[in-house]
């Protein structure tokens, strides 16, 4: 059994939909699909959630009529036999009757919750008609049904297991699941997601909970490149990855993977493979046990950083000091990216601004508190970099321009972080690009 999951833009077109039925098809091997919404739809749905908690149902109704134009034109698109096309209308029909009912009734976060779910919910229903179209047997496999998150928000691999392998085994036969990436249910058995970008984490769950053969991503791009291909101008694909390298580049903003989609694949030494739908013969990206090769692999770039720095002369020696300001962001649920202390000041950075005013004035009792807005965390991941000859040189001597805000070496054989004020950005990536690529 595989795992083949589907962003966006492999499903945000007719043609490319037709092009996910081919590649699903070349094998014999059992497969669970999972697919995203078409492209662009989730950003639609999540506009309409924020002009409801506005109060601005008109402007939530012009957009909900908006995106059925559009998947009525997709569906006309999609599908060549009229009695197919019914059935989709008939399909999407119901989706947006509930988004219609919606914005008529009083909205709050659980309702959005349930708007946010139906992209998936049409991608996977206008697929399945799609091969149904073209005599593809398979089996619409309700990821509300198996795929779940616990009471703090977290997926389980065990919880998921436990429901998903009957349903499995009640279809022995069955040689092709569909399902829905990003949606699952939370602990109270409300409608809930993955965070955004989290069909990966689905693929990736699913994966570890079949024990399947291999995860693969199928995306827009040849698999991991060394660089953002979004900021910088030559970018190329890596071959291999560890789990710790990928894990690290996706934390730290590597969008082609959702944050911690590698840790249930790693857990179940799952084979984790990126691969381009529009170049299915390109090789790829292979995440693996082993790094493949040592030295630097790729830089990312994380924005939307905040640093806060508790400089305390009191601090000079005093033991249990660190761990009275970590109280502080335990106590508010604020997860600490990178940390640098020094005899009289500790600096620290988050992502997370929902708790930033409480966190200060709580830190305030400990010395002086400063706060900068708009970082970036730039990482720079590989294999054992320590032992690359003169990574911090060529890494300083190729930053001389930028304004390096906090170091972190040595933390992890992985990687090296630099927290550079956000408008540095694309320069620092340019400039790391030519100094340890040579690109
Ligand atoms: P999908 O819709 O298939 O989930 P995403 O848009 O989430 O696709 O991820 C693919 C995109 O990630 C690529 O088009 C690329 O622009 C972006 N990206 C950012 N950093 C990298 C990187 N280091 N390597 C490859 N792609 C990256
Ligand atoms: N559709 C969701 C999003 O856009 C999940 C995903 O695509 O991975 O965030
Ligand atoms: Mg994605």
């Amino acid at each position: 059994m595989k795992v083949m999951k589907f962003g966006g833009t492999s499903v945000g077109k007719p043609e490319r939909m037709h092009q996910v039925a081919q590649l699903i098809t070349k094998d014999s091997e059992p497969k669970i699909v999972v697919l995203s919404a078409l492209s662009g739809t989730t950003n639609t749905l999540v506009s309409i959630g924020e002009a409801l908690l506005k109060g601005d149902k008109d402007a939530a109704n012009a957009i909900i009529e908006k995106l059925d134009i559009h998947y009525q034109q997709f569906i006309n698109e999609l599908l060549n036999d009229e009695v197919y096309r019914q059935k989709a209308r008939n399909i999407i029909s119901e989706h947006f009757e509930f988004l219609n009912i919606i914005t008529r009734i009083s909205f709050n976060e659980a309702l959005n919750k349930d708007i946010l779910a139906q992209g998936e919910l049409m991608s996977t229903k206008l697929f399945s008609v799609s091969l149904e179209e073209k005599g593809i047997k398979h089996l619409l496999l309700p990821a509300l049904d198996f795929m779940s998150i616990d009471a703090n928000d977290e997926p389980q691999v065990n919880a998921i297991r436990a429901r998903l392998m009957p349903i499995l085994r009640a279809h022995e036969d069955t040689k092709l699941f569909i399902t829905q990436g990003y949606i699952c249910r939370n602990a109270r058995g409300e409608v809930d997601n993955l965070k955004r970008g989290g069909s990966d984490y689905t693929a990736s769950l699913i994966a570890a909970a079949a024990n399947c053969s291999v995860c693969e991503i199928w995306t827009d791009i040849d698999g991991m490149h060394n660089n953002d291909p979004r900021v910088v101008n030559k970018t190329m694909p890596i071959e291999q990855l560890s789990f710790e390298e990928a894990a690290e580049l996706a934390y730290f903003g590597a969008k082609i993977l959702h944050p911690t989609c590698i840790w249930p694949a790693q857990q179940e030494k799952v084979p984790v493979k990126l691969l381009n739908t529009m170049q299915p013969e390109a090789a790829g990206t292979t995440i693996m046990q082993e790094a493949g090769s040592v030295g630097v692999k790729a830089i990312a770039a994380k924005d939307g950083i905040i640093a806060i720095k508790i400089k305390s002369s009191r601090m000079l020696l005093a033991y249990g000091f660190l761990r009275k300001i970590f109280e502080v962001f335990e106590k508010y649920r604020t997860p600490i990216d990178m940390i640098t202390t020094s005899e009289v000041a500790v600096s620290v950075t988050i992502d997370n601004a929902s708790f930033l005013k409480e966190i200060v004035k709580e830190l305030e009792p400990f010395g002086t508190v400063e706060v900068d807005l708009d970082q970036t965390i730039v990482s720079i991941v590989g294999n054992d970099i320590a032992q690359t000859q003169d990574i911090l040189s060529k890494l300083f001597e190729s930053l001389k321009p930028v304004p390096v805000r906090m170091v972190s070496y040595g933390g992890s054989k992985h990687n090296v972080s630099l927290l550079i004020p956000s408008v540095y950005k694309q320069q620092t990536l340019q400039l790391l690009n030519t100094g340890l690529f040579g690109l």
